[in-house]
């Protein structure tokens, strides 16, 4: 998931949904202790050590593939990989950034600034030619956002041709929910930007986004590679030739990029604030060199299906997902260099297959069939739901619904739960009705605004007119605890950091209970005559439901 948006969204809710301490909620039925320790069980496994942080492509990834494969034909799920396996093949491009030969600068009246690497700016990975490099002038662009249904334009009147365009993250924080969240997406911008001719980009931070989540703490990771997806023709996906060279940089140097232009940074930032940002040239020309290798590797998705028991309807499938990589070794923190994604997302992925024994196990089978997809390459931009979608080991329209588990954040005993995009189609009663029979309340996304909706695998689904709900684990602490406290405190200390492994307290009941209502929200989509649908005007749905391949061209997109 994009790290920033994670970071506002927990954080803000501190001041929010805090129950009155002390006040301890009735518990509903104990969970089977048996759940609690299989669960518990799996992550210690995939979390352990020596999967080496399970990062897409290594071979850590591929013994949690083996292991994910294996407690799937032990509970009995068929194959429904490539080649009657488990597996699918996902493609990838990986690129590797050098320190040797890249560089950037600035040069103003004669004075060129040489900018620090890592400390101050990182550049992009080319992925198509590996090495670039660009001389060229400047021109600020805003959040580079083209919303005409909203009447905002930042490339309006901008001639970005033969020019490096420099651009802040996501989009006016005054727009509605779900177009800020669409107009975000930094994949749309390069492609407009690139098909208006822009040479370059440089990403520059924001100081609420330094205060999300410093600067610091990623800059180190540059060492680790960065990936594409690719398509039937070889290309990396969601990539533009046209943008040679990229880069990102501190809010740090931003003073530097506006010296001798109409605005200063200070200026500019309290325009983003008011929504009031415009677009304009900057003084002088950026130098950029990038340097990086490519190598073309293959990665795994594994897929398993609990075959549907009706004659008609196991035809059509439940996708239940939860991606199975993590970060790798990266930069060591307290001398330890393995991010174990405990949490992030040995936790999903252990919870996804709990809940598919519980299926497996029930007399009854459901009758729409049911997959359970672990994911590869979410972190390398949701990478592996990229390649199941555009290319399923089963028809696309036979998919009826995903339901999403990514970093559910189990911190204590909830007696709720926070089930993401239930606003956007007929899922909403299905959750609830799941969610009382389970004994959990559900907490509506106390951020809106962040939109985590679609920052992880869910995504992908949605894009392709999928309704999908993403279920995170709730902030309502039956022992009166304050959970949104956890939950900032486990983002700012161990988010995307070695420190998410098993010794941090996971609360393994929560998780059960967790599992048992996904089985239950499998079992009503499955046997519910109709299928799910987008609500009618959604957002999402009108952008990529059915309605919107009869209706307008598809919007500007990845
Ligand atoms: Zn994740």
């Amino acid at each position: 998931m994009g790290k920033h948006l994670w970071i506002a969204a927990w954080a803000g809710m501190a001041a929010l949904a805090v129950p009155e301490p002390g006040r301890a909620e009735a518990a509903p039925g104990p969970v089977p202790a048996a759940s609690a320790a299989r669960i518990e069980a799996d992550v210690r496994f995939l979390a352990d050590d020596l999967l080496e942080g399970r990062a897409a492509g290594t071979r850590g990834y591929d013994l949690a593939a083996l292991y994910v494969a294996t407690q799937y034909r032990q509970m009995g799920l068929e194959p429904a990989g490539d080649d009657g396996g488990y597996f699918e093949r996902v493609p990838l491009l990986k690129g590797t950034l050098q320190r040797e030969g890249s560089r950037f600068a600035i040069t103003r009246a004669g004075k060129t600034t040489d900018f620090e690497f890592e400390s101050q700016c990182l550049p992009g990975v080319n992925f198509f030619e590996g090495s670039a490099d660009v001389t060229a002038p400047m021109v600020f662009v805003g959040q580079a956002v083209r919303a005409p249904e909203l009447g905002h334009d930042d490339l309006a009147g901008v001639d970005v041709r033969g020019k490096i365009a420099v651009m802040l993250t996501n989009a006016p924080r005054q727009f509605p929910i779900d177009q800020r969240a669409f107009h975000s997406d930094s994949t749309g911008k390069r492609r407009e930007l690139a098909r208006l001719g822009a040479v370059g980009i440089i990403t520059l931070d924001d100081p609420e986004n330094e205060k999300k989540r410093p600067w610091v703490l990623d800059a180190p990771n540059w060492r680790q590679p960065v990936m594409r997806s690719l398509d039937a023709a070889g290309r990396p996906h969601d990539d533009f030739p046209e943008i040679r060279v990229r880069a990102v940089c501190s809010v740090a140097v931003a003073d530097a990029f506006f010296a001798g232009s109409p605005h200063t940074a200070a200026e500019v930032y309290e325009m983003l604030e008011q929504g009031r940002l415009r677009s304009f040239d900057l003084a002088g020309t950026a130098t950029l060199a990038t340097r990086a290798t490519l190598e073309r590797i293959e990665s795994h998705n594994v897929i398993g299906r609990l075959r549907g028991s009706d004659p008609r309807l196991a035809a059509e499938h439940v996708a239940f997902t939860a991606h199975l990589d993590h970060l790798g070794v990266g930069a060591p923190h307290g001398g330890d260099a393995i991010y174990n994604g405990a949490q992030d997302n040995a936790v999903g992925v252990a919870t996804m297959l709990e809940a598919a024994r519980q299926l497996a196990d029930d007399a009854a089978k459901p009758k729409r069939s049911v997959l359970f997809v672990a994911l590869t390459a979410e972190e390398m931009g949701l990478l592996g739901a990229r390649q199941f979608v555009a290319d399923p080991t089963v028809p696309l329209d036979s998919i009826v619904a995903n339901v999403n588990m990514d970093m559910p954040l189990l911190i204590g005993d909830a007696s709720d739960v926070v089930p993401i995009g239930l606003e956007h189609s007929t899922l909403e009663p299905v959750v609830r009705r799941a969610a009382a029979a389970a004994g959990l309340t559900l907490t509506p996304d106390p951020f809106p605004e962040e939109v985590i909706f679609i920052r992880s695998d869910q995504y992908e689904f949605v894009r392709a007119g999928i309704p999908a709900i993403y279920l995170l684990s709730g902030v309502k602490l039956r022992d009166g605890g304050d959970g949104v406290k956890g939950i900032a405190e486990f983002l700012a200390k161990r988010y995307h950091l070695p420190s998410d492994d098993v010794d941090q307290p996971i609360h393994w009941p929560g998780a059960a209970r967790l599992a048992w209502l996904n089985h239950h929200i499998a079992l009503e989509i499955a046997n519910d005559p109709a299928r799910p649908a987008w609500k009618t005007g959604d957002f999402f749905g009108e952008r990529f439901g059915p309605a919107a391949s009869t209706a307008a061209p598809a919007p500007p997109g990845r």
